[in-house]
């Protein structure tokens, strides 16, 4: 089975990504950790990228495509859940054509759906709480980033809710009822 999990910055994608790689022994291909990744090792990719990302901008297409095109290549396990990718409708094409290329389907498209106060609170509370914890703040969790990150996902990721519906992919799931109430909501729309 292969997934995406789609929504806003901080609707709970990478807690669900998590949960269903240990639940369905999936692989959790999360673009945002590959970029801080590549940004930590300090790779000329990895420079080019920390700025963009602490701005709250996207990455150029080709740089993700690529990234995502090099761990399609091993061990699939129980399937893809796809944390953060695609968040263009190029991407979108993108992951279609390296599916059809390894002779595999997309499933579904989880649609995690929190509002736009709650977003906010959510990960300026992250950041909040991760300074008072004395442990490294994401550079982009602060709240000129934050507007920045909503902005691109309205202008750039959104449209992807209307292409995925058209495929009959789309399953909206309620983002805002707990970790475990979320957990549960999904399960049950993979097994259907
Ligand atoms: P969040 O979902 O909380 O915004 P992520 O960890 O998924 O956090 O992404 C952090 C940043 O990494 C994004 O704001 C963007 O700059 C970059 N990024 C991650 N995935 C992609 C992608 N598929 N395309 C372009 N940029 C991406």
């Amino acid at each position: 089975m292969n997934i995406i999990l789609l929504g806003p910055p901080g609707a709970g994608k990478g807690t669900q990504a998590q949960h269903l790689a240990q639940s369905r022994d999936m692989i959790q291909l999360s673009t945002g950790d590959m970029l801080r990744a590549a940004k930590d090792s300090g790779s000329e990719m990895g420079q080019i990228v920390a700025d963009v990302m602490a701005r709250g901008d996207l990455v150029t297409d080709d740089i993700v495509i690529g990234l995502i095109r090099e761990r399609l290549q091993g061990d699939k396990r129980g399937g893809v859940i796809f944390d953060g990718f695609p968040r263009t409708l190029a991407q979108a094409d993108a992951l279609d054509n390296l599916l059809t290329e390894q002779g595999e389907t997309l499933d579904a498209v989880i649609e995690l759906r929190v509002d736009d106060d709650t977003l906010v609170q959510r990960i300026v509370g992250r950041a909040e709480e991760a300074k008072a914890a004395g442990q490294a703040v994401r550079a982009d969790d602060n709240a000129d980033s934050v507007r920045q990150r909503l902005m691109e996902y309205y202008k750039k990721t959104a449209p992807l809710i209307g292409y995925y519906h058209a495929k009959g992919k789309l399953v909206p799931v309620d983002g805002l009822g707990g970790i475990d109430a979320v957990k549960a909501d999904i399960e049950a729309a993979l097994d259907r």
